[in-house]
């Protein structure tokens, strides 16, 4: 039986959307000095929000100034002032959290549900994480009196724009670093939102810039000859153009890429929980997830029980406007990312998967993409290799523990993997043997500031949260100083 669901809009009137948009450098919002501006849409309606300036190399530059000329006096204070400040940011991320959940998802197109529920909680959970470590910085690892890098130019990508934000400013702020960071050119509007939350914390002018524009502001600010390190999230194609950009200079790096993961289930796996896992992990965030499970692998035994179990369940999701709050999958982000998702799905079919569409009704506007399942899939299929970036699970069996750790990590990616098992040994003899930088167990997509989260092999390196999180950001001081 399937229940019918009046429609629950959140109201959008919290939020008040600047027309037009201007940089955030020293601690005011500036006009750019391009004078360009780019539109950004809700990709649920196509309506236009707003429009953003875009920024240019000397306009980067200025921001880079604005935070070289900051570190000196952040990178001084005592740990526990720069705490201050950031506990002040988290909660005021609290306090607004529904004024940040509503923009996040009229920019993004994400379900009101996961922005309010996910995205901006764990965004407050990963400041006051962060505010805990700036004057324990003697334990994070890299010895007695930890020095911060300097500035630091961070690029982030669309699928957790404040998210995404909160891993990268939190740490490097607690460390004593100052920062530039570019939001993607289809989300800006959350970090806008997040530098005048900076203003609100009295944060000192030039300690977090920000740049808005898109690919080529993002070069502008890798390649400044002033940043100390650069911290990438996005595509492991840009990922590798940054790494060879900053070869042979003195800057650090850290890379968090794609990945393709595999989400295992075992024959004594509780197939019921494990339904809703392959939900989360691949149906989340209209499954715009760098560790989605988009690869599922189900033993042979089951894997007509499973999927007489999963099909059924699916049918249950609600694809629709991102704001109701009955909503389970939102809006592809954009149309070039949708054109993405057809493209790979259809070589799916091409190759000799077999399709299967969930038959819920789409809006006849914006970018949508129903639930889709691909079974008959096999190891060199586009769809079994390469990052869909979408709502498109691709199914796998295998027969023995040994074959499923074979398929799990013939994969270039290594970011994450799931194992649903009813035995505690088997999960951990497996996790051992998978080459993934985040193994769940008979769960999926938990996040947590306090663990770290990265990758192996073309997911990146370095590792973002808890106390590795922080070593990213500093660097061995002298011991006795
Ligand atoms: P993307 O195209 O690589 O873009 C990421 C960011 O880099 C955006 O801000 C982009 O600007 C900017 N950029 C583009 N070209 C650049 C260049 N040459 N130099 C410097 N910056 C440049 O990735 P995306 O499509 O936005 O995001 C999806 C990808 O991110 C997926 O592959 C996903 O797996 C990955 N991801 C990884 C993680 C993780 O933690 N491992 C988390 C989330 C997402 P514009 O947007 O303006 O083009
Ligand atoms: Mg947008």
């Amino acid at each position: 039986m399937t229940f019918e669901y009046a429609p629950a809009p959140e109201s959008r009137s919290i939020v008040s959307i600047n027309p037009k948009n201007k940089l955030f450098i020293g601690g005011e919002f500036i006009d750019a000095k391009s004078g360009e501006y780019f539109q950004t849409t809700n990709p649920a309606t196509e309506e236009v929000l707003a429009e953003i300036s875009l920024a240019s190399a000397k306009d980067v530059d200025a921001a880079v100034v604005a935070a070289r000329k900051a570190f000196k006096s952040w990178s001084k204070l005592s740990g526990s002032q720069r705490a201050k400040y950031i506990y002040r940011i988290a909660r005021i991320i609290q306090e607004r959290s529904r004024e940040l959940a509503v923009l996040e998802t009229l920019d993004n197109g994400k379900p009101i549900r996961e922005s309010r529920d996910v995205d901006v909680p764990l965004v407050a959970a990963h400041f006051f994480h962060y505010a805990g470590w700036a004057d324990k910085l003697e334990y994070a690892g890299v010895g007695p009196n930890p020095r911060p890098l300097g500035v630091v130019g961070q690029v982030i990508p669309w699928n957790f724009p404040l998210l995404m934000l909160a891993w990268k400013i939190a740490p490097a702020l607690a460390a004593g670093n100052t920062v530039v960071l570019k939001p993607a050119e289809t989300t800006s509007l959350s970090a806008l939102l997040f530098a005048e939350i900076c203003q609100q914390a009295q944060l000192p002018a030039g300690v977090v810039n920000i740049v808005t524009g898109a690919g080529e502001t993002g070069k502008a600010l890798v390649n400044h000859p002033d940043i100390n390190k650069v911290a990438f999230t996005g595509s492991t194609e840009v990922g590798r153009q940054i790494a060879k950009a900053v070869a042979g200079t003195n800057k650090k790096l850290t890379l968090e890429l794609g990945g393709k993961a595999a989400n295992i289930v075992f024959e004594d796996a509780p197939l019921d929980q494990t339904v809703e896992g392959i939900v989360d992990g691949i149906f989340f965030n209209q499954g715009h997830v760098c560790c989605a499970g988009s690869r599922l692998l189900v033993q042979e035994s089951i894997h007509d029980d499973l999927m007489s179990l999963l099909y059924p369940r699916l049918e249950l999701l609600r694809v629709g406007d991102p704001m109701d709050k009955n909503t389970d999958v939102g809006a592809i982000n954009s149309a070039e990312q949708l054109k993405k998702i057809h493209e790979l799905a259809n070589s799916g079919d091409e190759q000799g998967a077999v399709r299967w569409t969930s038959s819920c009704p789409l809006p006849g506007t914006g970018f949508w993409f129903a639930p889709t399942v691909f079974t008959n899939v096999s190891q060199s299929h586009r769809i079994a290799t390469e990052e869909i970036f979408g709502p498109v699970l691709s199914v796998l069996t295998f027969r023995t523990p040994d074959e499923a750790i074979d398929k799990a990590n013939n994969t270039p990616y290594g970011l994450s993997a799931g194992i649903w098992s009813d035995k505690g040994s088997r999960i951990l003899e497996v996790a051992a043997k998978l080459r993934a930088g985040v193994i769940w167990a008979n769960t999926f997509n938990k996040f947590d500031p306090t663990s770290p989260f990265g990758g192996y092999k073309e997911s990146g390196y370095g590792r973002e949260g808890g106390r590795q999180g922080l070593e990213a950001y500093l660097e061995a001081g002298v011991a006795h100083e």
